[in-house]
């Protein structure tokens, strides 16, 4: 679809890429959620392996589809400009990027930027400020207090605010703000043991009502991902009696991912104003799937609730992917619904700016 080609895409939810080589073995670990190999088993066999090879592969001079080995070969020749070829490629005008993991192995948000010669933007995540503030000398008298100054300095250039507690809870949280009494026993019990991973419910909640305090827009991890969460409780609609106790508020709350609870997430985004639901990661992983998938995304939620994002991290390859995905998955849509008479020509352009673009620029409020 031409509009499709042509549209600088907005990438609402991503992260930071490795510049330099990897090896065969790191790259295959990056195209999965598994965080082991599998015996007998190779995970560039999988969709979104194959998906790689079918559209990065012209992306470094090379054949569509071409082999796992040939490509590699290729990356390695390249070096940091396979990199700048991938994320170039990809077509994308303005990096939502969530700085809340990757070490210094990674490119930095304006090296990123750079490369794929887009604008940058960052997106904070609650957690890491909580967890970054347990290490200094604060109190857990002083906790509560702290964490809002924390937070508002870590956000003075942020578009949005993520939070992660479907890992490191469960999206069953109790809805309301938490009482100063019980932010203040919380952290104590926190911080006399030797705080990592903020996993305390009440604590968890906190942030997410100090996120909300910002005024920014709430991105919330849902759905699928790596082991380290229950996939039962990373149900967005497990989430909806925050999302009504949020609404007076007014952020946009956005539901990441979102597979394979993404009809949930579709029917939240109807009818709650303030809620919208991201295909990122999902568009990625599911392959050829994508259009059937993406499908069943634009059944019930309105066409200016959905979000492209290509969730991308470690390698550049998930930028082209995630982009490359999009654009033929809704091109295909939009054009089987134009055939059969359920939309016009012009309802199908105005439907690919709203999603790759418009509605991210709107919601996140970029210039
Ligand atoms: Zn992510």
């Amino acid at each position: 679809m031409e509009v499709l080609n042509e549209l600088p895409l907005i990438d609402a939810h991503c992260h930071r890429v490795a510049g330099g080589p990897v090896t065969a073995t790191e790259f295959e670990l990056c195209l999965t959620e598994a965080d082991r190999p599998a015996p007998g088993v190779s995970y560039l066999d999988t969709p979104l392996g194959v998906a790689v090879r079918r559209w990065c592969g012209p992306a470094l001079g090379l054949p569509a589809g071409v082999s796992a080995a040939d490509y590699l070969t290729r990356r390695t020749e390249l070096g940091g400009e396979a990199t700048r070829l991938l994320l170039s490629a990809a077509g994308l005008s303005d990096l939502l990027v969530d700085t809340g993991i990757g070490g210094d192995e990674l490119l930095t948000p304006a090296e990123l930027g750079a490369a794929a010669s887009a604008r940058v933007a960052e997106v904070v995540r609650l957690e890491s400020i909580a967890e970054r503030l347990a290490t200094s000398d604060v109190s857990a008298e002083d906790f509560a207090e702290a964490y809002p100054v924390a937070l508002r300095s870590a956000t003075t250039d942020a578009v949005a605010v993520k939070s992660i507690v479907a890992y490191r809870h469960g999206l069953d949280i109790e809805p309301d703000r938490p009482t100063a009494e019980d932010v203040a026993a919380a952290a104590h019990t926190w911080l006399s043991s030797a705080p990592d991973r903020l996993t305390d419910p009440v604590l968890l909640r906190f942030v997410l009502w100090c996120g909300l305090d910002t005024g920014l827009p709430l991105q919330v991890h849902t759905g699928f991902g790596d082991r380290d969460l229950r996939l039962t409780r990373a149900n967005p609609a497990l989430l909806q009696p925050f999302l009504t106790a949020a609404e007076p508020l007014g952020n946009p709350i956005i539901l990441l991912h979102c597979y394979p609870y993404h009809r949930e997430a579709g029917w939240l985004a109807a009818v709650f104003p303030h809620v919208y639901a991201d295909i990122g990661l999902t568009l990625s992983h599911i392959g050829a799937r994508a259009t059937a998938v993406l499908a069943e995304f634009c059944e019930l939620a309105p066409f200016g609730k959905l979000l492209f994002a290509t969730d991308a991290y470690r390698l550049p390859e998930l930028y082209l992917v995630g982009a490359a995905q999009f654009r033929h998955a809704l091109g295909a849509l939009l054009a089987a619904w134009q055939a059969e008479g359920a939309m016009t020509a012009d309802t199908a352009r105005r439907c690919a700016t709203m999603i790759g673009a418009d509605n991210a620029r709107r919601i996140y409020r970029l210039s």
